[in-house]
């Protein structure tokens, strides 16, 4: 039988995997010009991490998580998420205690979720995040959905809107949540069985729920913007009034309810409005999270972060039909006359990618001419052709494949030639 690959998975192939070093690439650049560095966490933590990081009620905790006993018993579970290891770093290896604070960290690697697999939805995808842990500041936030937002940008997106939310410090929270128990109770039985569990746990959290999000009630429950207290609802101000100075446009949305329990104050997420995008049209969200560092054992840090996947980062270029600047070419072919210069051949290939260019030769014994379609085919900017007669001689020719041109150079001289030539391509 043929051993398939897991649903929900994709192997990412040539051709596309080019397509993910690049945005990586780009998105390193931009955390590095903000001062971001980057954090690696491992896989799999305790299952605990992310019961007490993520929250007990959520989607994500209650049934999308990998969860394995290990060989001595002990529960552990690939991440869903990255925020909750980053925070356990933050407390582990003491970041509170470094004079700059906040933390700015980013990360970006494999997060698992058993969801039903579709367009958007995968059970192994990768996520580009950020946090910055240590300090409760508006410009913070603002910052951290500008540096969001940069990153789509740069990659030339344009069909994408940034949606603002604030849930508020503890007390809002509290306030609005006796409001939504108060709201749903007389008429919980006609929503779903999770959203019955909800009820008293998490009511919040049926606003966000997939099965009954066209229920009217949803619509007219009480928002939480009602329920700020005069602190939450001045920070909120304080983060807009920041978005405006930036220049980041946003539009505010009170019934965002973000997926993690952890979050209060700014919640936010970055949609894509493009038409030939799909159903699902979050593409990125974040969010403040002053308990989560204290939950897991430090003392109290603020943090904000948010994390997007390349999937639907990738899925959002390909909408708005935007290719990536992805260079592929060849600079050097080395053509062999002869199965006796194979060594030769090989040791130019080589002398010429040390010295930086792209080279490549023929592993399959063709003849020079299929040699030189080979060349052609690959697009090679130079061919250097290898013969018994010239090598006797300690000669090579290299063959300039934009003018025509060739020349017979001394074997010394290669590299050295090749240099000259691409400078002059480059200067021409
Ligand atoms: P959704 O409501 O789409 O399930 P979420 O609230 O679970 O999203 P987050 O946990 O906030 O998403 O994750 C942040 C980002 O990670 C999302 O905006 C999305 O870009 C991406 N993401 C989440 N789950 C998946 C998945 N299963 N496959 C691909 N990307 C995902
Ligand atoms: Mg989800």
């Amino acid at each position: 039988m043929k051993i398939q690959i897991p649903r929900g998975t994709v192997d990412i192939m040539p051709g596309e995997s080019e397509k993910w070093q690049y945005v990586e690439h780009v998105a390193q650049e931009i955390f590095k010009r903000a001062r971001y560095s980057e954090i690696r966490t491992p896989i799999f933590e305790h299952t605990e991490l992310f019961q007490k990081g993520v929250g007990d009620t959520t989607d994500i905790v209650t049934k999308e998580m990998y969860t394995f006993n290990d060989r001595k018993e002990r529960s552990m579970t690939l991440r869903p998420e990255g925020t909750a290891s980053v925070a356990r770093a933050y407390v582990e290896h003491k970041l509170f205690g470094q004079v700059n604070q906040p933390a700015k960290l980013f990360y970006c690697g494999p997060m698992f979720r058993y969801e039903r697999p579709q367009k958007g939805r995968q059970r192994q995808f990768v996520q580009i995040g950020a946090e910055a842990i240590g300090v409760q500041d508006p410009a913070v936030d603002a910052e951290m959905m500008a540096l969001a937002l940069s990153i789509y940008q740069e990659l030339g997106l344009k069909e994408i809107k940034l949606v603002i939310n604030s849930l508020g410090d503890k007390t809002s929270r509290l306030a609005h949540r006796e409001a939504l128990i108060a709201h749903f109770k007389p008429s919980i039985h006609e929503f779903c069985s999770d959203c019955q569990t909800r009820l008293e746990k998490n009511p919040l959290r049926i606003l966000d729920c997939k099965v009954d999000h066209a229920h009217p009630l949803i619509a007219t429950a009480p928002s939480i913007i009602d329920f700020l207290t005069d602190e939450s609802l001045d920070y909120y101000t304080q983060v807009k009034r920041h978005l405006d100075v930036i220049e980041v446009p946003y539009v505010e949305d009170a019934t965002m309810v973000r997926g993690l329990d952890y979050y209060n104050h700014t919640t936010f997420e970055i949609m894509s409005e493009s038409k030939g995008f799909g159903a699902i049209t979050t593409l990125c969200g974040g969010g403040r999270y002053n308990g989560l560092v204290e939950e897991l054992g430090g003392p109290a840090s603020p943090g904000v972060g948010f994390a997007m996947s390349i999937e639907r980062l990738l899925a959002a270029l390909a909408a708005e039909e935007i290719t990536l600047p992805i260079a592929n070419h060849l600079d050097v072919f080395v053509v062999g006359v002869g199965e006796a210069v194979s060594p030769i051949t090989l040791k130019l290939t080589l002398a010429a990618r040390k010295a930086g260019f792209t080279a490549e030769r023929d592993y399959l014994s063709k003849k020079v001419k299929g040699q030189f379609k080979t060349a052609d085919r690959e697009n090679a900017r130079f061919v250097v052709v290898v013969g018994e007669e010239e090598l006797a001689e300690g000669l090579i020719v290299i063959k300039d494949m934009t003018t025509g041109t060739q020349e017979k150079i001394a074997m010394s001289d290669y590299i050295a030639t090749l240099q000259k030539k691409q400078h002059e391509g480059e200067t021409n």
